[in-house]
């Protein structure tokens, strides 16, 4: 009934639910009903307009989203809406390319490479082409491939256009990437939109097939396409040149709420909407349905503070509701008590329950301290578009390198980290490895200190492997010596290479994986710290108490389903929060440098970009919003002292309920920590020196390898025997 399905929008919403025949852009802020308009005009093409549904694609920004909004629509107008195409421009793309392979010389049964693929793939390229993977990693490489691709740019293109050293180097990366990519019938994320394009712009056949089937596409979220995506939205409407006349089109979004720059999204595709579809019709929305007046104005004044924006008139009927909650806690550990004492007054006193919780953060490695606190307290909880902190598989690879330190009888652990980071160790060697093992009956650990016995073992393979082995051998001293876990730690993401390898991609993904080693560094420390204050016998932690305490916090057991307790409170980074809503949400680490992301300081644009992330992140509150920052947050072990994020000084006052001290910096510093200094100098030995270590006592220099941070020497310790130690972290004093 036409009636029912437009009895519950406003006017504006309903002028763009009948809207018909030209091309219409809704445009509006947070929470003004621009998902539902979509989702209502879907229902009502079918319901009013006999639009089958098979003449419908819809794009949404994730594939959550999409099957949301199917549910809708089949709530509205019945099962039939389940044979309508909603979803993500890459799912959609899928589909088309799956029917149209052969056209573009691909296998039906194209393969999809990962991220993860695609970089191996370009490693092998690299090789090939003889690039210097320390001027150009493969993560590099296909950053800036990817950066070609999302503005529909060719290798052919990119090699004609390529005019410095880099550029060229890039150009002919891709250039044999994508043969490789050809041969092998596989195709990567962008070549998903970027081949679907070039389907549609080479065969006019393939174009008027689509065009005659789909009649309207809507697309959510457009503030947040790229060049490709916005071209593939044109080819796939058409301009009626075939005899079919275009699509109808109609895209919703909000140009405050881009905040996908970094993966080349381009907000002029709304601003310029206008002026791409000449007949084109925009509608404002200006009622806010979601949030309360105060959230709504205190959103509203940071955004505010963007340059080059048109004002917006944004209300809501909701009532002014309660003040926006800023609170300053003196670290990380304080701020996620106060999440938790909060929810448990919300739940026990207000009427809430766990479901109606969200938690955001600007960056992934935050969720470790509420994760912790979570756990402790029992609150169920769940972590969005990202893995728990101990599920992280650079969380994995770090433990796995404690724990075959640990326990060399670990032959999983061990050969977990054979391999990783790459050492050209293959699996052919650790075959021949693991049948000496088994063999001899002997651990695979064992049979990595009898590797002369392996006679099957290329050269190569022996020496990668005898160094591998080696370097588990000075880990075991040191933990043998007394080191505690976090110089362990340390020492094992330094040496082994794991972190240089991170730190020297390009690819945004491993900048995260880097913070979430700091971030196990950081906890590492809190444990023994925690342990000395616990241990008034003045025992120490070690590497193994360490390990054990983490297995029980990592055990996913533990943690409580909670159906039975009104859901679960959920985590998620602020980037995954767009688009949806929750009664109540906490925005934790409010600190210049952390939100807005240090980053982002050198450049207007970011910080923009940032204050839109302010924004979309407050936007989802509907009842209650918390911002916390914390005065001191610890990375690598070392607290930062951050200011607090300018983006709270731009709430005005009067909505603020502040809470919590400022506590002084000085009463915080000091941290009485036994781990070494990252940027000490490391002590020169010369065979023959004699030393004194904190636990093996006396000692003569057998022999010295490296320098500087590398330096490893062969200490003779008369009664404990010969040691090699890593001199950066060995507690050895020079006599
Ligand atoms: P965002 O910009 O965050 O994506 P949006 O503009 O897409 O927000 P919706 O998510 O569609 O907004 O709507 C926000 C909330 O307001 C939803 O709970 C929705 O059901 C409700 N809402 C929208 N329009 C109306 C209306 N006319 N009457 C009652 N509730 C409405
Ligand atoms: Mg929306």
């Amino acid at each position: 009934m036409p009636s029912q399905l437009l009895d519950d929008l406003n006017e504006p919403q309903r002028q763009a639910v009948v809207h018909s025949g030209t091309p219409l852009l809704v445009v509006a802020g947070a929470g003004s009903g621009k998902t539902r308009v979509l989702t209502c005009r879907i229902a009502y093409l079918m319901a009013e307009r006999n639009v089958a549904p098979t003449e419908i694609l819809a794009i949404t920004f994730t594939n959550k989203a999409a099957n949301e909004m199917k549910e809708r629509v089949a709530h509205m107008v019945g099962p039939k809406a389940r044979s309508m195409w909603v979803s993500t421009f890459h799912s959609a793309c899928v589909r088309i390319l799956r029917n149209e392979a052969k056209r573009l010389n691909l296998k039906p049964s194209f393969t999809i490479y990962d991220t993860q693929d695609s970089v191996r793939m370009l490693f092998l390229v690299s090789k090939d082409l003889g690039i210097d993977p320390k001027s150009y990693s493969p993560k590099y490489l296909l950053g800036q491939i990817s950066n070609l691709k999302n503005e529909l740019i060719d290798y052919e293109d990119a090699i004609s256009k390529a005019v410095t050293a880099q550029e060229q180097t890039v150009a002919q990366a891709y250039g044999e990437y994508q043969r490789r990519l050809m041969l092998a019938s596989a195709v990567d994320f962008d070549d998903l939109i970027g081949h679907t394009v070039a389907l549609l712009q080479a065969f006019p056949d393939v174009a008027e097939h689509y065009h005659r089937r789909f009649r309207h596409v809507l697309v959510d979220e457009y503030q947040d396409t790229n060049h490709a995506q916005y071209i593939l939205i044109r080819e796939l409407v058409g301009t009626g040149k075939d005899g079919m006349p275009p699509a109808e089109l109609c895209v919703v979004g909000d140009a405050d709420q881009s905040i996908y720059a970094f993966r080349g999204a381009n907000i002029r595709n709304i601003v310029e909407f206008e002026r791409d579809y000449s007949t084109a019709q925009t509608v404002v929305l200006e009622q806010n349905y979601r949030s309360t007046q105060n959230i709504l104005t205190s959103a509203n004044s940071v955004i505010e503070k963007n340059s080059g924006r048109p004002a917006k008139r944004l209300w809501t009927a909701e009532g002014s509701g309660e003040k926006i909650v800023i609170y300053t806690a003196n670290d990380e550990h304080h701020e996620a008590d106060f999440i938790v004492t909060n929810i448990a007054d919300l739940i026990d006193n207000h009427g809430y329950d766990y479901k109606d919780v969200a938690i955001f953060y600007r960056t992934n490695n935050q969720s470790r301290s509420v994760e912790e606190v979570f756990i402790r307290r029992g609150v169920p909880y769940k972590v969005v578009g990202g893995t728990r902190f101990y599920e992280r598989k650079e969380i994995k690879d770090a433990l796995a390198y404690l724990r075959a330190v640990s326990n060399p009888e670990d032959d999983v652990s061990v050969r977990r980290i054979l391999n990783t980071p790459r050492r050209g160790i293959g699996d052919k060697a650790e075959e021949a490895v693991e049948g000496f093992a088994r063999r001899e009956k002997i651990t695979f650990s064992a049979a990595l200190n009898r590797l002369s016995e392996i006679h099957t073992l290329p050269t190569r393979s022996a020496t990668a492997l005898t160094e591998f082995n080696r370097l588990l051998g000075n880990l075991r001293t040191l933990d043998e010596s007394g080191a505690g876990p976090s110089a362990i730690l340390a020492a094992a993401m330094e040496a082994s290479g794991y972190l240089k390898e991170l730190t020297a991609s390009k690819d945004p993904q491993d900048e995260v994986r880097v913070e979430n080693i700091a971030e196990l560094e950081n906890v590492t420390r809190e444990y023994e710290e925690q342990f000395v204050e616990d241990n008034e016998s003045g025992d120490v932690a070690t590497l193994s108490n360490f390990l054990e305490r983490v297995s029980l916090v990592a055990d996913s057991d533990q943690i409580p389903t909670g159906a039975e307790h009104g859901g679960v409170v959920t985590l998620m980074t602020l980037h995954t929060a767009k688009g949806l809503e929750f009664p109540v949400v906490f925005l934790t680490g409010m600190e210049d440098g952390v939100f807005p992301h240090q980053r982002a300081f050198g450049s207007a644009t970011e910080l923009e970009e940032e204050r839109r992330l302010a924004y979309v992140g407050m936007t989802r509150a509907m009842k209650r919003l918390f911002l916390s920052r914390a005065v001191a947050r610890s990375t690598w072990g070392q607290p930062n002292y951050n200011p607090e994020s300018r983006f709270l000084s731009e709430i005005p006052a009067e909505l603020v309920d502040r809470q919590g001290e400022e506590p002084s910096p000085l009463g915080l510093a000091g941290s009485g920590s036994r781990a070494p200094k990252r940027d000490e100098p490391v002590m020169a030995l010369e065979v023959g020196d004699r030393v004194l270590h904190d636990k093996f006592g006396m000692g003569t220099v057998l022999s010295v390898i490296g320098q500087n941070e590398k330096a490893e020497a062969t200490i003779d310790f008369k009664s404990a025997g010969e040691k090699r130690l890593l001199l950066r972290y060995a507690p050895v004093e020079k006599l």
